[in-house]
């Protein structure tokens, strides 16, 4: 391992969310001194997720396997799709344990500023979805930021002939509130008392 393999490694780990490069040094440092023990598991663990991670083609998620564990599991009420923003917030849902329906990830918001339109976004196959016989309500599950809000009002409209009944997600999701941060507690008595959107 030369000198900018070691530097390569430290200036990737620096990029990962919560990791400076000081982090990202001590990281490596102990990736090199266990080489066997972290370093070699590491390698075939990105490796395998490298090969094997697939975006499901039925919701967006990501799982090894497409339809994902989700939605082959026929354990799961299909007549409710919760839509969220990303990856992120359907593992925030899944911790609380209370959802046993199916979800929709968008893959994002719509944002004028940062000039995303409903095309960049996994709209289109969840509009489909909504108009399937065994499918009588939608959860919008999108963040309380502006972004969120300006999609989830979208979607309603473009919800509006599917003959579903629309909910959102309860008060007490402080506004600007990201659901990955909230307590498993304050997102599954939002999830539960959700609201006519
Ligand atoms: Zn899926």
């Amino acid at each position: 391992m030369s000198h900018s393999d070691i530097d390569e490694l430290i200036r990737i780990f620096s990029r990962l969310p919560g990791l400076g490069v000081r982090s990202a040094r001590r990281l490596v440092l102990q990736l090199i001194r266990a080489r066997e023990q972290l370093m070699q598991p590491l390698h075939l663990a990105l490796g395998n997720a490298l090969t094997n991670i697939k975006t499901c083609g039925t919701c967006g998620n990501l799982d090894t396997q497409s339809p994902c564990a989700i939605c082959a599991d026929e354990r799961r009420d299909n007549s409710v799709i919760c839509v969220v923003e990303d990856l992120a917030d359907l593992w925030a849902i899944e911790r609380c344990n209370l959802f046993r329906g199916k979800y929709h990830v968008l893959g994002g918001t719509l944002s004028a500023l940062d000039d995303r339109s409903p095309a960049q976004l996994n709209i289109e196959p969840l509009i489909v979805r909504a108009n399937a016989a065994e499918v009588s309500e939608i959860i919008l599950a999108t963040n309380a930021t502006l972004e969120g809000q300006t999609t989830a009002h979208y979607l309603t409209n473009r919800l509006a002939d599917a003959g579903v009944k629309i909910s959102r997600l309860a008060q007490g999701i402080p506004m600007g509130g990201e659901l990955d941060y909230l307590d498993d507690g304050t997102l599954g008595a939002a999830l539960k008392a959700r609201l006519p959107f």
